[in-house]
């Protein structure tokens, strides 16, 4: 039998290694399987006539085999081989070929029709379609009509994903014992579905209202959870004790004192609500919320000096090494004046430098330890915890954060969490009220909008010159490529893993263009500008090495940065005024803007400029909105629309509400808000009827908003 905590690997066809694939995704039960949600769908059923198809946009194709299929070897070009052959529907013929895939000839009879799927080409003025997916037709038996697209990670297929959510929902389905947590009366009410029937329609719809109507019932399935942990929770985790931190306000004051500029109005704002929080004897639980570049960093050194001062150590938590390495920098920078002590603990931290440090936590020698998800690890004893920060967390499980759980003097500590997505005040208010989220919705002084222009890759030795200009004016300047490495495989690999993410209606017929490699690039670069250092920094970098890039880079021994993603997150270099994004296609909206805001972040005029041969209507619209705005919640709304489903939003009071039951999958908290309020109706009346929802009949319900507050709640209180 298999129900939802069944482990995948109980699943046909799936053994330890892909296994490990479906666990790069989160993925480890039935349950997880059936809450991945496709990212878009392929409309297989919307065929057209080869003579009407547009180049370049992916489409359905019914076509006769024309020719029996020839299989060539290129001369010269290793082992590859062409798979050729001719196809045609009523309005004309049409050639197709398949790389490298010989055994393709043998699938392909004389006169058997398929349902085609791809993009055409025109190649010296004959349409070509070139790998696409085919199913067998038979006349009078349907094929579906869509095809979900899901993100996947190495080692797993579009296939694979499919058949095995089609094979859990079919086992629920079968199981007698399988209860809908929502009561049919809300249900009946709130016009829902079930929520097997929903889970159905989301995966393998069979029309557009399908996908509209088991979106709208898992959507509210989730908030209603969530509305639910809110108010349950909500009583206790505000009398959750801690420890009182004295003087906190004055001094909150004092450090504001030490630094160099002044604070803004939303800083001082969010200092003195987390100053109040930390004295009142209750656990802090607070969100700071603000636009990358806000200065979000400054809220919790506050926090930090403010725990320090009262004997008690703060853990700071950054999402990757190169970001532990910049609070390191900048902590030590503004806290050794002050006399509080900093440490930092990576991964990569050698072992006897770390027994040094973790002794010098345990005997309370250290104020405040930076570092990655090492600080979670066994061995990590701190004497006096006070005071748990987090930046970015949402890239933070749940699980890594109960480690963090017992503090200090056997009290937990505060917790402070720091994000960058931005989230609308109001609707922050009203999930949260006033006493958890903290807004900097305010720029420090000085800031310039980051002119924006998108350009073909034509424009290449105009930005060499633009590259010059600025270094030679001492600024610096960030290329960031899509690609890692050079090697023909590692591109592959990496088209394969992106290239089906790219393989939707909503991002058009871009996935043909070839991706840029850092390590080209560079190479390219310190040809083109012999004059100038140029650095680079990717992920498959050991973190030492990274850290040294980033320092040198820093420091302004390197004028060029080359890199892939792995700068994107909070990376602060001030006087870098230029940021260049290769195939620009290849980003989210958010993670454009993310990226962009590396720059900007000193007095200089700054630039940020999107190389892109990208032909689609959405790559280009996508584009043009990173031109006309700078506001990341205007561009974080587009995106959630753009992308639509499955587009993950944080909890804005940054407790773990992503993992899980309480998983926001599908809701987005400012798209959905008529369903969110008629969940928190709905939830308000459970609750009004069942306080502590123990009725028989709301048993699903409360089963599964246990477990979600077990996951995201313990976890903190
Ligand atoms: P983010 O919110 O993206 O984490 P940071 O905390 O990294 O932003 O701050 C961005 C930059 O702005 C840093 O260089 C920081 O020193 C600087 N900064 C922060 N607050 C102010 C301020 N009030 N005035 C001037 N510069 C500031
Ligand atoms: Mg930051």
């Amino acid at each position: 039998m298999i129900n939802r905590d069944t482990g995948i690997t109980s699943l046909p066809g799936i053994g330890e290694v892909r296994a490990a694939a479906f666990a790069r995704l989160g993925i480890f039960t039935a349950g997880d399987l059936v809450r991945h949600y496709p990212r878009g769908y392929q409309r297989r059923g919307d065929i057209r006539a080869v003579r009407d198809a547009v180049p370049g946009e992916p489409c359905a194709f019914l076509l006769t085999v024309g020719t029996a299929p020839t299989v060539r070897t290129m001369p010269g070009r290793g082992r590859m081989t062409i798979t050729k052959f001719s196809a045609y529907d009523e309005s004309g013929k049409i050639e197709i070929s398949y790389f490298n895939q010989p055994y393709r000839a043998k699938s392909f009879n004389l006169g058997d029709t398929f349902r085609f799927w791809g993009k055409i080409e025109i190649f010296s003025g004959r349409r070509q379609l070139a790998n696409p997916i085919s199913e067998p037709y038979t006349e009078g038996v349907p094929l579906p009509e869509f095809v979900p697209v899901y993100s996947l990670s190495e080692g797993l297929t579009q296939k694979l994903m499919a058949s095995s959510v089609d094979g859990v929902l079919a086992a629920f389905a079968r199981d007698p014992g399988y209860k809908d947590p929502v009561p049919p009366e809300i249900r009946e009410k709130y016009d829902l579905c079930d929520r097997l029937t929903a889970l159905r329609r989301i995966h393998f719809p069979g029309s557009y209202e399908d996908i509209e109507s088991g979106r709208r019932t898992l959507v509210f399935d989730e908030l209603l959870r969530f509305s639910l942990c809110i108010s349950l929770s909500g009583k206790g985790s505000s009398v959750s004790p801690a420890a009182v931190m004295e003087d906190a306000d004055e001094l909150a004051g004092m450090f504001c004192m030490s630094l160099p500029f002044s604070p803004t109005g939303a800083q001082r704002r969010a200092i003195a609500d987390i100053a109040k929080d930390m004295a009142s004897g209750r656990r802090m639980d607070r969100l700071v919320c603000g636009d990358v570049g806000s200065g979000k960093t400054l809220c919790a050194e506050a926090a930090a000096f403010i725990a320090a001062k009262n004997g008690f150590q703060t853990a700071f938590l950054a999402p990757t090494e190169v970001l532990a390495a910049q609070h390191y920098r900048n902590l030590t920078k503004v806290f050794e004046p002050l006399g509080v002590r900093v440490g930092l603990l990576t991964g990569s931290t050698k072992a006897a430098e770390r027994r040094k440090l973790l002794e010098e936590l345990r005997s309370g020698e250290i104020d405040v330890l930076t570092g990655t998800h090492a600080l979670l690890s066994e061995g990590v004893d701190f004497a006096r915890l006070g005071l748990a920060v987090t930046d970015e967390q949402h890239r933070f499980g749940v699980r890594q954060r109960t480690m963090l759980s017992s503090g200090g003097d056997g009290l937990p500590p505060h917790i402070l969490v720091m994000s960058a997505t931005p989230i609308p005040r109001t609707l922050a208010l009203m999930l949260y009220g006033d006493l958890k989220a903290s807004m900097i919705d305010e720029m420090p002084p000085g800031r310039q909008k980051i002119d924006t222009y998108a350009v073909g890759s034509g424009y290449h030795e105009r930005l060499i010159a633009f590259i010059r200009r600025l270094v030679g004016e001492g600024r610096q300047v960030y290329v960031i490529c899509p690609a890692v490495g050079s090697l023909e495989k590692e591109i592959k690999d990496e088209e394969r893993v992106t290239g089906q993410l790219l393989d939707l209606s909503d991002i058009g017929g871009d996935s043909g263009i070839k991706l840029k490699s850092a390590v080209e690039y560079r190479k390219q670069l310190k040809k083109e500008l012999p004059e100038l250092s140029v650095g680079i920094l990717h992920g498959k970098m050991k973190p030492q090495e990274k850290d040294k890039v980033m320092r040198a880079f820093a420091d302004g021994e390197i004028s060029v940065l080359v890199s892939t993603t792995v700068i994107e997150v909070g990376v602060d270099v001030p006087n870098a005024s230029l940021i260049i994004i290769e195939n620009a296609e290849r980003f989210g909206l958010s993670q454009l803007h993310q990226l962009r805001g590396r720059v900007g972040r000193g007095s200089a005029k700054s630039y940020c400029v999107l190389v892109s041969d990208a032909e689609s209507e959405q790559a280009k619209k996508r584009l043009s909105i990173m031109k006309e705005t700078n506001d990341g919640f205007k561009i974080a709304e587009t995106d959630l629309q753009m992308r639509g489903p499955g587009e993950f939003f944080p909890a804005p009071d940054g407790s773990a509400m992503q993992h899980g039951a309480l998983d926001l999958g599908l809701a987005s908290l400012c798209d959905d808000t008529g369903l969110l309020e008629a969940a928190s109706e709905a939830a308000k009346a459970l609750l009004a009827d069942d306080p502590r929802l123990e009725k028989p009949e709301n048993a699903a319900l409360a089963g599964s908003v246990s477990e979600a507050l077990k996951g995201a709640y313990d976890a903190l209180n």
